[in-house]
């Protein structure tokens, strides 16, 4: 620029000269002075004319501007700035410039096409429009720099010339980075948040939870969307009443509580703990559980106390709740509790009963068992069906008559238990209630069952006593009584601590039943069985008997099952084997009628591995031939491994030894399990006995009982046959023999052997 400005002064000094040089010659040449000078006026124009079209042209192709003094100022300002020309070469650009794009101060000339692509890379526009798109408005452009991070530039670009070929811009950027990436900071946090903003929606919507906000002057909730479909309302705002209306009767008591309890305490920071409190809400037309979640500290920015929480639908959770207590806590049969059910009540009215003690106050329960006699008759001839009807409806009995102080369950298959409390400490209550129940049993027998007759025993404790710790020992005590009870033939017994003193725990039990067996506190009694058409003894059942040293006996019914758990029942067996085979091998030395003499043995026994050897053993000992010994085993044995069992007993029928099933009729047990055992003999139970005179379905099983033993080659006995019509029955259908009352009570083995002496050798012989 600056040798174009020369030029112009040289053209205008040559100008000068020449106009110098025309006014001399204008001077002696006067007679040609008109048109000398109208020549030179004229050459004078032209040149003029030329002159100043060849200042304009040049004036036109360069800028008047000062432009040294204009890169001197853009290299003073410490923003990138850059004077450029509009077919995109770069005239001069300054230091800051020259640092933005990493250029040392030695290169003399920037990369045109660096600039070029970060200017023009996201406008596709052609070089020569550039600076029309450039001018007025502003370009952002992005630069790597030498550290490696990014950074933001917005250039502003005017024109310092312009015309028509060329024309000279002048770019000045300012740095955005940070106000670029504060934005970009801002755009991924509103994405952030739309993103969690869907999310939270999606799930709410997903998880059907609601939400309630509400500060506490304000009286009404904010509700959610979700919460909006469970009210069941259209606006995003409900009023503490309207949705305290909505809650189910029973849960408002809960709901106010806690409103009254937020409102009205002070604000702590200590404890914020989530808190649940489980309500019914109306919804459409019925209602619903839910969860209602929320902190008992909350506080909006002045301190406020905020009441709200979340509303979680847990219908199914409540349903499976009470699918698991039902399927734990009630009988499947009766729909009355079982005894887990009954444990857990029983555990609490103890537990309560003995604390009120201590606070001078007394309550007292009665603790009932029943057992249903013979309930395996319904079982046997009318079907299981019939029979859990029958049980159904006796537990609709028990119900009646404990309804408004009681608890009733099903404890096991036919035993129900019953605690009722006690209002006037009257001893008489349990009786008079049992009498109630047998009779109203009786009346639904009959209606049920025409013709069979059911009655029902019970043995009952009361509680809380000092004799027992829990509510567990009260009940073993009434199931103690019941078997007491049953072994003395009385439907009713209450629990006496006496009963069992002696032989209640096992440690004292082990003691006291070796000793009894040493001190032959233990005896056998035994029991004649009869042919039915002679009458003659044909065999004896052993018995066992505790007679303690004051007289008094305990019944086989208490101590066996005691035994039993206690794992002593081999001793007993033991003992009763050798006695009853010492005894049977005396009577035939003795010359007397030769007798079979059968004993019992437990299931506990039976899976003895050396029990045939210690039979035989016992057999050789005193020499009684095996056909002499009978063993009665129970159906029990039917829990056990059938194979074993077998074979079991095949080995013993293989020795020689008899077999019998006993109490045929109570288990579980059908003939087709019998067919499988090698027995010799049908015990029939003497419950089908009492009633055979009047109940036609006990006659007709009994009938066809004998048929089937017979077709497989079994004998039968029907035991509990205390009266002479019975045995006439008994005779018709065909049963072999005979064992009961009618022909002798479990006796002394003295009495026994005047009765085998009478057998032996008449009456009228012997007198
Ligand atoms: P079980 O084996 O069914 O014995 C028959 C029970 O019926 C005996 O009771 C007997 O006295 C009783 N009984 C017999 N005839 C009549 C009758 O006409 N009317 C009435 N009301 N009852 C009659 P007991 O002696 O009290 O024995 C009860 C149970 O104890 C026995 O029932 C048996 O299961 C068990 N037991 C007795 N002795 C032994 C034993 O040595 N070993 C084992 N493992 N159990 C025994
Ligand atoms: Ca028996
Ligand atoms: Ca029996």
């Amino acid at each position: 620029m600056k040798h174009n400005k020369n030029l112009i002064l040289w053209i205008e000094l040559v100008f000068a000269l020449l106009s110098l040089l025309v006014l001399k010659i204008v001077g002696s040449y006067p007679e040609h002075a008109m048109i000398t000078l109208k020549f030179y006026i004229f050459s004078m124009i032209i040149l003029t004319t030329v002159l100043v079209l060849s200042v304009r042209y040049y004036q036109k192709q360069h800028s008047t501007v000062d432009v040294d003094r204009i890169c001197e100022m853009v290299q003073k300002i410490d923003v990138p700035a850059f004077i450029w020309s509009d077919d995109l070469s770069v005239m001069f650009a300054n230091q800051a410039m020259d640092e933005l794009l990493g250029i040392h101060e030695d290169d003399d000339e920037i990369d045109n096409m660096i600039l070029l692509s970060n200017f023009f890379h996201s406008i596709s526009i052609s070089p020569k429009e550039a600076g029309n798109v450039l001018i007025g408005r502003t370009l952002k452009t992005g630069f790597i720099s030498k550290n490696g991070k990014k950074r933001h530039i917005a250039w502003t670009t005017s024109v310092l010339k312009k015309n028509d070929t060329v024309s000279l811009l002048f770019s000045i950027g300012f740095e955005t980075t940070e106000l670029e990436n504060a934005k970009q900071e801002l755009i991924k946090n509103a994405q952030d948040l739309m993103i969690s903003q869907t999310r939270y929606d999606l799930s709410m919507k997903l998880s059907g939870i609601g939400f309630l906000l509400c500060e506490t002057d304000r009286q009404e909730y904010y509700v959610s969307e979700e919460a909006m479909k469970i009210l069941g309302i259209t606006e995003n705002r409900i009023s503490f009443h309207q949705f305290r209306k909505k809650i189910h009767q029973n849960d408002r008591i809960k709901f106010d509580d806690y409103l009254a309890k937020i409102c009205n305490t002070p604000v702590s920071n200590t404890d914020s703990r989530q808190r649940v409190m489980e309500l019914r809400i109306w919804r459409h037309n019925k209602y619903v559980w839910y969860a209602y979640q929320y902190h008992e500290n909350l506080v909006n920015k002045d301190g406020k106390p905020i009441i709200g929480g979340s509303l979680i639908d847990i219908t199914n959770e409540k349903r499976k709740d009470a699918k698991i207590k039902n399927l734990a806590y009630n009988d499947k049969v009766t729909g009355i509790a079982n005894r887990n059910k009954l444990m857990s009540d029983g555990e609490k009215l103890y537990q309560m009963a003995k604390e009120a003690e201590t606070q001078g106050y007394r309550y007292r329960y009665w603790v009932i068992v029943l057992d249903i006699d013979r309930f395996h008759i319904i079982n046997d001839s009318c079907g299981y069906e019939k029979g859990d009807k029958f049980l159904k409806a006796f537990a609709h009995i028990l119900c009646e008559y404990t309804a408004s102080n009681g608890t009733v369950a099903r404890i096991s298959a036919d035993n129900f238990a019953l605690i009722l409390q006690s209002y006037d400490d009257d001893d008489g209550e349990p009786a008079r209630t049992i009498e109630k129940i047998r009779e109203a049993m009786g009346e639904l027998a009959k209606e049920e069952f025409s013709s069979v007759s059911l009655s029902c025993s019970a043995g009952f404790a009361s509680m809380p006593t000092k004799d027992s710790k829990d509510f567990k020992e009260v009940l073993e005590h009434a199931e103690f009584a019941l078997a007491v009870g049953k072994g003395e033939l009385s439907y009713l017994m209450g629990y006496d601590a006496k009963m069992h003193q002696e032989i209640l725990y096992q440690g004292e039990m082990e003691k006291s039943l070796s000793e009894a067996i040493e001190k032959h506190y233990l005896q056998l009694y035994y029991q004649p069985k009869v042919d039915i058409h002679t009458e003659k003894i044909i065999g004896a059942e052993a018995l066992v008997r505790w007679i303690r040293p004051d007289g008094t006996m305990i019944s086989p019914n208490v101590f066996i099952p005691i035994a039993e758990k206690a794992g002593m029942i081999s001793a007993i067996s033991h003992f009763v084997l050798c006695e009853a085979c010492e005894q049977t091998a005396i009577w035939q030395k003795l010359g007397l009628s030769k007798i079979v003499m059968s004993i019992n043995f437990a299931s506990g026994d039976f899976y003895q591995t050396n029990v045939c050897e210690v039979v035989q053993n016992q057999l050789d000992k005193v020499g009684l031939d095996p056909k002499y010994l009978e063993l009665e085993l129970t159906e029990r044995l039917a829990l056990g491994d059938i194979n074993y069992t077998v074979q079991q007993m095949n080995a013993l029928r293989d020795m020689g030894i008899l077999l019998a099933m006993d109490d045929f009729g109570t288990g579980y047990s059908s003939l087709s399990y019998i067919q499988l055992l090698p027995l010799t003999l049908l015990k029939l139970d003497r419950s089908f006995i009492i009633e055979i005179e009047t109940d036609k379905v006990a006659q007709e099983i009994v009938s066809a009982v004998i048929k089937i033993a017979k077709s497989m080659d079994m004998e039968t006995i029907a035991e509990g046959v205390e009266y002479q019509p019975q045995a006439e029955i008994l005779k018709k259908m065909g049963c072999d023999y005979i064992q009961g009352y009618l022909y002798g009570k479990p006796m002394p083995p003295a009495e026994f052997q005047k009765r085998l002496e009478i057998n032996t050798y008449g009456k009228e012989l012997l007198s």
